[in-house]
């Protein structure tokens, strides 16, 4: 359970008033729950004991460095998945043995960067970009620790099609099929090739997909071992559920999901393999909420529509992803409880269009949403959005990105300036 309620009517962040913090940071900002990223990460801790993970939290859903430090705190690793990330993990802190390496297409500079800073784990995803890493790390003169990230073709992860990523039909992973050959080679004396890596999409609604992905895994372990390689670790990556509620559906919890693959993975353990996996939206989703205005509510031909003050390039994910958020005011009078519950309010509500301000159709948080009577100043709370929302805006329409605000308790504490009409500019160079 996450720390965003209704007290008497009024939305709290921890025991911060929605209000008071955009009486004092403005609006759009989003804002996070300290506490809720401790206990998430706590959660997986527990969930995943069995198997005692390396548990490394993917930067991209939730980049903003006060975040990353916090989790840095906790005893958290960072999955990276370009140069840029790996700037960030080091600057929060993060020790470099605690550090995996991700994505399809780093580059030689990337990767002498990640080779330089002495990085835990390159999960790799091709044979080319093998031969890459393996010339540099020969070139700087160190070993470097690989693993390959594995296609295991399995496509009904129960996941959008843009979020699905273990698919025969996706850009992802080295096909399984290919992947044997790799982990006898001895044709890369400076990569020590010594695990293997799935990630399978996000979110996956379903264990069972984990359960079948990890059978063709330990079933290739077993094939390669038996010709003479070894393996150390296998990397399961990211994709747990996060609770966004729209239907009304709760997702099987992270501690019986982390059981039940512990539970799987037992047999490897007992074989002396170690373990990784990279939360993201699990632990950053329910951490976050992002708090805009209406700027109108105006008649279109025949419905209504009501503009917040945030739009697309804030959050991409309804319009990218036909995501699903829960979007109410932050005040709601008579209302006491957890925003989960606000579909229960007895509060009498209409249809609406919730758009935003960008000269897009695609511009919208909500079509045909049953809302509560809104009007020009209220502030409005859209629930689940501390993943892929902030780290995915951008400032198309030449709007600024927005402030963002972390909640600890009563104390809250700018942790990004919104930006200003100058940082629109800051990197062009004009023809004066
Ligand atoms: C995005 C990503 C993750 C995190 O996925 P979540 O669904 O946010 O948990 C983990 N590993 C890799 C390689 C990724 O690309």
């Amino acid at each position: 359970m996450d720390h965003f309620s209704y007290q008497n009517g009024e939305l709290f962040v921890e025991q911060t008033s929605a209000q008071s913090i955009c009486d004092q940071f403005g609006s759009p900002a989003y804002v996070y729950s300290e506490r809720t990223l401790t206990e998430n990460y706590r959660t997986f801790e527990s969930a995943f004991a069995g198997i005692n993970p390396l548990i490394c939290f993917s930067i991209k859903s939730c980049s903003n460095l006060s975040v990353l430090k916090h989790l840095v705190s906790l005893g958290s690793g960072m999955d990276v998945v370009s140069g840029g990330e790996l700037f960030r993990a080091l600057k929060a802190g993060v020790s470099t043995d605690k550090i995996v390496f991700a994505g399809v297409g780093k580059s030689h500079d990337e990767l002498r960067y990640a080779i330089e800073s002495g990085v835990y784990l390159f999960n790799i995803e091709s044979e080319p970009e093998l031969e890459r890493l393996a010339a540099l790390a020969e070139e700087a003169g160190r070993t470097v620790k690989a693993a390959i990230r594995i296609n295991p073709d399995i496509s009904d992860a129960g996941t959008h099609a843009k979020t699905s990523t273990g698919g025969r039909h996706t850009k992802f992973g080295v096909p399984l099929e290919r992947a044997r050959v790799l982990f006898c080679s001895d044709l890369y004396p400076f990569v020590d090739i010594t695990g293997i890596h799935i990630h399978l999409g996000s979110p996956i609604p379903s264990t069972e997909t984990y359960l079948r992905a990890i059978d063709r895994v330990e079933a290739l372990i077993d094939e390669v071992e038996s010709q003479g390689a070894k393996i150390e670790l296998l990397n399961i990556g990211g994709g747990y559920p996060a609770a966004y509620h729209t239907d009304n559906t709760v997702p099987q919890s992270i501690s019986s999901i982390g059981e039940q693959i512990s539970e799987r993975l037992q047999r490897l353990r007992n074989k002396g393999k170690t373990f990784i996996i990279e939360p993201g939206r699990s632990i950053s989703a329910n951490s976050g909420i992002l708090l805009t205005s209406v700027e109108y509510v105006k008649q279109g031909w025949d419905r209504e529509i009501t503009i917040l003050n945030a739009g697309m390039n804030i959050l991409l994910r309804p319009t990218l992803y036909n995501a699903d958020h829960v979007i109410w005011p932050a005040s709601c009078q008579g209302f006491n409880g957890h925003w989960s519950e606000l579909i229960s309010a007895q509060t009498e509500t209409q249809c609406t269009d919730i758009v935003g301000p960008i000269c897009e159709t695609g511009d919208y948080f909500a079509l045909g949403r049953q809302m509560p009577p809104m009007q020009s100043g209220d502030l409005i709370a859209v629930f689940s959005c501390g993943a892929y929302s902030m780290s995915m805006a951008s400032q198309y329409n030449s709007r600024v990105r927005p402030a963002e605000v972390m909640v600890s308790g009563n104390d809250c504490r700018l942790i990004r300036q919104r930006e200003s009409y100058e940082d629109l500019i800051s990197h062009e160079y004009g023809l004066m």
